[in-house]
């Protein structure tokens, strides 16, 4: 079946693509374009660009540049070719109805990567790392998706599966020749590498912890009583040559999530146009918002006017931190502070306490710096770590912890080897199910749905 899409759905930019895949998709080609040098499709080389006009019954639509990507050479693995045209809606959309109208199919969002997947050029795993390249937030992000997408978690897992075959080729001994006493040896072979991969797979268990800080930020919520300086502080953040700030709809009606990018890590700011945007006194965040909001946060920063002693209102804050991941802000220190960051009304919540102005932005810094360490993300190594990001596979993980176990308790209790060969099957099973070679087609559509159209 041949398959198209254009990239650019909505906008207008500077070129727009539309995209073939197909085993026939040159043949359509051949029917809407013209090249400047037209030459026999055999004698194109794959990776090539032409230059000429798309034609509707002789009437020229636009001048392109078309590329060639020739099987198996190209992201789906099948014939493929890509027309680069002027990006106007107009334009793409008539080339797109030429196409469909000379033998093309539409192609669904995340088909042409489905493809890639179902013609074996990448895994499962790799299909999804594709999505979160697109859907990428922060730099860290991006990175890490990166190295997903080049194979790096799928190494490991191969390798992991590896090691269980290689066990399982000595059980499968015992299994057919129960005649010769393999048992013992198996047994021990097996109890080795349980342990084994056992380690392997809790690391990527945990790795989880900063895979989810990777892609979903640290969700942050910034308290504190009415002119403490909550908007400010914000402000003073986002204010930031570093601080890529995205706006999204918030689950709610009516709150925004923003994130903002710090040493490449997201911060999701909790309700941050509910602080931002209460101009009254009275709808300012009061206490009992204050407690929902942190009570759903990672991390909350609780900030008090240190120009003047402390009020019952900033006693009731400290009380909703107590705790919790916090950081005390002893914000307006450029006014003189009454307040003191060796207080123990502080100390007892948490030793996380930084004097900030947020009008003239001193102390920022450290507050980064806390933030950095509280999560260790100066521990991570982006360059060298496999991060798991995605829930899926960190779930499968577990399952196969889960077996890992079970496995272990049928070998110390004493089963007959093909019972814990079972149970081994079934830790190839979950590894499998990570890199795409089991799952069912009803995973697979809902993987590719959340795909966007042209990818
Ligand atoms: P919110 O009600 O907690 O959001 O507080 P705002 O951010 O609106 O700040 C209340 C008032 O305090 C405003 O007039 C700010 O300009 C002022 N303010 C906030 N932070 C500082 C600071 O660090 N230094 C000084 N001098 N004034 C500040």
């Amino acid at each position: 079946m041949l398959l198209l899409q254009y990239l650019r759905l909505l906008g207008i930019g500077g070129i727009g693509i539309i995209r073939m895949s197909g085993r026939d998709c040159f043949e359509v080609l051949n029917k809407i374009f013209v090249p400047k040098k037209p030459e026999k499709i055999e004698n194109i080389k794959g990776y090539s660009i032409k230059y000429g006009f798309i034609v509707d019954n002789k009437e020229s639509i636009d001048e392109v540049l078309v590329s060639y990507f020739k099987a198996p050479k190209s992201y789906t693995t099948e014939n493929m070719c890509e027309i680069n045209s002027h990006g106007g809606n107009v334009v793409v959309r008539k080339i797109l109805d030429l196409c469909l109208k000379n033998g093309a199919n539409l192609a669904e969002p995340g088909e042409f990567t489905k493809r890639a997947f179902l013609n074996g050029r990448i895994d499962l795993l790799q299909a999804e790392s594709v999505i979160d390249v697109i859907n990428s937030k922060s730099e860290r992000e991006v990175k890490t998706s990166v190295k997903q997408l080049e194979g790096g978690l799928s190494k490991k897992i191969k390798e992991i599966k590896q090691e269980i075959l290689d066990v399982i080729v000595n059980m499968d001994v015992s299994i057919d020749y129960p005649e010769y006493d393999v048992d013992e040896v198996a047994n021990n072979q097996v109890l080795t590498m349980l342990d084994s991969i056992q380690s392997k797979l809790e690391v990527l268990e945990k790795s989880f912890d900063n895979g989810k800080i990777i892609k979903e930020g640290i969700k942050t919520a910034i308290i504190g009583k009415p002119n403490a300086g909550k908007s400010s502080l914000l402000n003073s953040i986002l204010k930031e040559d570093r601080a890529i700030v995205t706006e999204y709809e918030g689950t709610t009606r009516d709150t925004i999530e923003e994130f903002v990018s710090i040493e490449g890590i997201s911060l999701k700011l909790i309700d941050t146009a509910g602080i931002r945007e209460a101009e009254d006194e009275v709808e300012k965040i009061g206490i009992a918002k204050s407690r929902e909001i942190a009570n759903s946060a990672d991390l909350v920063i609780a900030i008090f006017d240190s120009s003047k002693v402390l009020t019952d209102e900033d006693y009731k804050i400290l009380d909703i931190i107590k705790g919790k991941k916090s950081i005390i802000l002893l914000n307006k220190a450029d006014l003189g502070c009454v307040l003191n960051n060796n207080d123990s009304v502080f100390i007892a919540v948490t030793n996380n306490i930084v004097n900030i102005s947020a009008l003239t932005g001193e102390g920022l810094e450290d507050l980064y710096s806390i933030i950095v360490k509280m999560f260790n993300l100066d521990e991570i190594n982006f360059d060298n770590d496999i991060i798991i990001t995605n829930l899926r596979h960190k779930n499968l993980i577990s399952n196969a912890l889960d077996n890992v176990k079970k496995a272990r308790d049928t070998v110390n209790n004493n089963m007959p080897i093909d019972i814990i060969a079972i149970f081994i099957n079934d830790i190839l099973e979950d590894l499998a199910n990570i890199t795409g070679e089991f799952v069912t087609d009803d995973i697979i559509d809902e993987i590719f749905s959340k795909f966007c159209l042209g990818k």
